[in-house]
């Protein structure tokens, strides 16, 4: 059975008010009853799942509304601020410093679409003046390094691999120490997609690691994912230190309800979406735009 994106149930729930002619507590209760089994499913905290239900429940006042105000929109806005709040987990995403290195390293599962989104975060930056260079820790994956070296070739981006080495930590650090030598601000580091929580795969990113210390990790993840989000998430925070999340795939069928999952499992915040597969399909990530797509 494929089981429904977090998303589409959130819009059905909210799309259920239209069948009520009066809005009235029983409604709204029945409403957030939905809404928080859904978000629930999705693994979303269930701290957070009650203060959104408190909270919508106190902007909603039905003892203490003014007469005439349209309590539909003023329910869609309470819950839309809620999930807003959902996708903001309070700490700031990591910004690259000028004049000095950054490395940056990616981490997601496999088809994740974490190479593509390297070479996209690499063109952004180098758009912006930066000076950016791509390293290909994967060893694992046949061709991986072929693919980073075409996506590079094209983005006309310098990029770092090998085709003898099999230790990708020796890769990676390697790789970061000469980017380093010769004043690279973005150092992006592309490590091998796990399938599943594979332990010695796991390992190795954490070698990985260690050996580029990284100023930021960044968890790639496929929109499309929906319920196994949370669990992805927190497997890999649980290993490294996952500072910024990256969702991608969101040019599909996906809502992106996964999103709120992965905030909630990594606690750290969304910095892009991807778009599509060309590299100019990456946009930064806007909250309040998400949550409209999200109860759209
Ligand atoms: P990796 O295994 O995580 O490194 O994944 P890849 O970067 O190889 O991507 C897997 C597939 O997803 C490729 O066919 C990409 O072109 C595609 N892909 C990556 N990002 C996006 C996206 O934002 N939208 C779409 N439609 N496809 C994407």
């Amino acid at each position: 059975m494929v089981l429904a994106d977090l998303g589409s149930k959130l819009s059905v729930a909210l799309r259920k008010m239209a069948n009520h002619t009066v809005i009235d507590q029983e409604v709204l209760d029945a409403m957030l009853a939905d809404i928080c089994k859904a978000l629930l499913q999705a693994d979303v905290n269930v701290a957070q799942v009650k203060q959104l239900r408190t909270n919508v429940r106190t902007a909603v006042n039905f003892d203490n509304l003014a007469s005439g105000i349209n309590k539909r929109k003023l329910i869609e806005s309470a819950i839309m601020t809620e999930l807003c709040s959902m996708l903001d987990p309070g700490v700031k995403p990591y910004e690259p410093k000028k004049k000095r290195p950054n490395v940056i390293m990616f981490v997601g599962l496999q088809g994740a679409g974490k190479t593509t989104t390297c070479t996209k975060y690499a063109h952004l930056y180098k758009r912006k003046g930066w000076k950016v260079g791509l390293v290909c820790a994967d060893t694992f994956r046949a061709g991986a390094f072929d693919q980073l070296k075409q996506n590079a070739t094209k983005a006309k981006i310098p990029f770092y691999g090998s085709y003898t080495e099999t230790d990708p930590s020796v890769i990676a650090g390697d790789g970061v120490a000469k980017f380093k030598d010769e004043g690279y601000e973005i150092i992006i580091v592309d490590t091998s997609g796990r399938h599943r929580q594979e332990g010695a795969l796991f390992e190795e990113m954490e070698q990985i690691a260690a050996a580029t210390e990284p100023d930021d990790v960044v968890f790639v993840m496929d929109s499309s994912i929906g319920q196994a989000a949370h669990d992805q998430a927190r497997a890999f925070k649980e290993k490294v230190k996952v500072g910024s999340c990256i969702i991608t795939k969101l040019d599909g069928h996906a809502k992106g309800g996964g999103a709120l999952s992965a905030v909630a499992a990594t606690q750290a915040p969304i910095i892009h979406i991807g778009t599509g597969e060309h590299i100019d399909d990456f946009e930064d990530f806007e909250v309040k735009a998400f949550v409209s797509r999200l109860l759209g």
